[in-house]
Formats: structure tokens, C-alpha cells, sequence
């Protein structure tokens, strides 16, 4: 077990950062092994880059809903709304990769 510094995101989230110190039972190798342990834990004030990202997606498809609702409401440009919802489907599928790589991250730890 060796020591890293750690940054909390206020989405709950964390990210290992630099290395710090050898634990006892790796100190006379020099190695550093597998297991992070934290040295110091220091609070970010945003959210980590892919909750950002998820956030971004999100209020895209937020926004092509309402495009697409005003122009169903209008009976207005069929094409264009057919675009957006493949749009739509595209940040969907973006937005479960996002999901699927927070799970395989929290394992990981
Ligand atoms: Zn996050």
C-alpha cells in the first residue's frame, strides 16, 4: 500500500492524484504496489470531468426536446425535427457509455 494525494470532486466523485510515500513494506524495494491509500484528500470545487460531460449531454438533450416539442406544437419542419431526434438517440447512447464507465470506475477502486 503506498500513498497518494486524492481530490474530491462535490459530485462525490475523486481522482487519484501524485504519488506521496512508500508504505513500510514496500519503502526497501523502492516499488510502489498496487493499492492507493490516501495521504491527503483535498476538496475540488467542481465536478469531475465526466459528470461535467454528463451534464453537457444532458442539457442538450433538454434543449432538443424543447426544439422539438415547439416545432411539433408549430406542425412545423418535419426534416429537422426527425434530425434532432436522431440527435437525441446519439447523446442517449453517449450518456449511458458515461454511466457505464462511472461503474467500471467505482470497481476499480
Ligand atoms: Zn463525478
Amino acid at each position: 500500500m503506498c500513498f497518494y494525494d486524492q481530490q474530491i470532486f462535490t459530485c462525490g466523485d475523486h481522482k487519484w492524484g501524485r504519488f506521496r510515500a512508500h508504505c513500510n513494506k514496500e519503502y526497501r524495494t523502492g516499488e510502489t504496489c498496487g493499492m492507493k491509500l490516501i495521504f491527503e484528500a483535498s476538496r475540488v470545487g467542481t465536478k469531475c470531468q465526466m459528470c461535467k460531460k454528463h451534464e453537457v449531454i444532458w442539457r442538450k438533450i433538454a434543449q432538443a426536446h424543447e426544439r422539438v416539442k415547439r416545432w411539433e406544437s408549430e406542425g412545423i419542419n418535419p426534416v429537422s425535427t426527425d434530425k434532432e431526434w436522431d440527435n437525441i438517440a446519439q447523446w442517449q447512447r453517449e450518456l449511458q457509455d458515461i454511466n457505464m464507465m462511472r461503474h467500471t470506475k467505482m470497481r476499480s477502486i
